[in-house]
């Protein structure tokens, strides 16, 4: 089936199966095998080897919904950025990063990039003039992440993309947040995009994986890298990855539709004194969001009124749970400040903007009444 003129539901339910010629059965069959026949075959089959026949195909459900050439699926969204950069710079190269990134990513950089020898600069911000300065001589790759975590800050892809043709370098992007449902960042000439399939691609929480999504000559480089590094997923996990990508657009864009009007909702309400979404008219980066993204995503953040506690708020609701991580079916509620945040001081965590009272939300696909509805019993008990 050719994916260009086909709708995201169809893609993320039919391409990239495997087909049941023996029982033709209506969904992908699992191959768990570690041990492949060579005779007559073109590509020596072995999980390692990214190719089992449940992670080939999946790969290309990846590359249509990114509308990009090719994919790869890892054991983890880290797995899958460690390769990808590892795969792609060597020792005296160098990258532009945000100037703020998902914990782990930032933990990869200065724990482990510095040991091969590769080199790295923090963007003060997020403007063009704020990357731009960051670029060096040997710069190979500018990374971003957008909407950024947790204040959903918006960086502009075609500026990126631009700026990376400009210095001969390339582009790459932590897709996880807006999911490939709320944005392709091809569409804007980035070159590799990342996930944590972890997030909005498995959807139940309960699945650890991770993907990428680029060009056939790009990930031709990253593959050769990755067979060596040994990251690739369980051939059940694929399976069961597929069978959540399936209804991820439907649920993603429930989440987008919950999260638009809860986002609202709480700037509205008198206990809280501001609401980070990209989808809203309040936020800076409005216009952009409209232009780049489909949606505004199911991920949101908010700030209650100072003096009030935020993490007594968020202890006594009882359908949104507070956990880490996110993009599940469930609502789920944390503090940047006690959680991802914790090992900074005040005073860093005030410069980068996270408040004691900052409450990152990611919105399920629960009813909007019943979440409100638990929010406002919770309000009704703090002081
Ligand atoms: C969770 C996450 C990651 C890391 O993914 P894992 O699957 O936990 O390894 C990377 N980037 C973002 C934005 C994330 O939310």
């Amino acid at each position: 089936m050719k994916t260009k003129n086909i709708g995201i539901n169809t893609i993320c339910t039919h391409i990239g199966e495997v087909h049941d010629e023996q029982f033709k059965s209506a969904i992908s069959p699992l191959f768990m095998a570690t041990s492949y026949s060579y005779d007559g075959m073109d590509a020596k089959r072995y999980p390692r080897s990214f190719n089992s026949p449940n992670q080939e195909a999946l790969s290309k459900k990846i590359a249509a919904l990114e509308k990009c050439e090719a994919g790869m699926i890892f054991g983890s969204g880290m797995a899958a950025i460690s390769h990808t950069l590892l795969a792609l710079l060597k020792k005296g190269d160098h990258i532009v990063f945000p100037e703020t990134l998902y914990g782990g990513t930032y933990n990869f950089i200065v724990k482990e990039l510095s040991k091969f020898g590769i080199e790295y600069t923090f963007a003060k911000g997020f403007k063009r003039e704020d990357f731009e300065s960051a670029i060096k001589q040997n710069t190979k790759l500018i990374y971003t992440e957008t909407p950024s975590n947790p204040l959903m800050k918006l960086t502009d892809l075609a500026m990126i993309a631009e700026l990376a043709k400009k210095h001969k370098c390339l582009s790459m992007i932590d897709n996880t947040f807006a999911s490939p449902i709320n944005q392709t960042p091809a569409d804007f000439g980035i070159d590799i995009i990342m996930h944590s399939a972890t997030k909005y691609m498995g959807g139940h929480s309960d699945i650890s994986a991770g993907a990428i999504a680029s060009s056939q000559e790009l990930i031709d480089k990253i593959w050769a890298t990755s067979i060596n590094l040994g990251g690739h997923l369980s051939d059940y996990t694929v399976w069961l990855l597929e069978r959540s990508i399936k209804t991820m657009a439907l649920r993603v864009q429930q989440q987008s539709r919950n999260a638009k009007k809860i986002a609202k909702w709480l700037e509205n309400h008198p206990q809280v004194a501001k609401v980070y979404y990209p989808g809203l008219k309040s936020h800076p980066d409005y216009a952009l969001a409209k232009k780049q993204m489909k949606g505004y995503g199911g991920m949101l953040s908010f700030e209650l009124v100072k003096g009030l506690d935020a993490v007594g708020f968020m202890r006594k609701l009882k359908l949104v749970k507070y956990s880490m991580s996110l993009a599940g079916v469930e609502s789920t509620i944390l503090s940047p400040a006690e959680t991802s945040h914790f090992l900074l001081t005040p005073e860093e965590r005030e410069k980068q903007g996270i408040s004691d009272g900052l409450l990152r939300f990611s919105i399920g696909i629960e009813e909007v009444k019943d979440i409100k509805a638990d929010l406002v019993q919770a309000f009704s008990v703090i002081k």
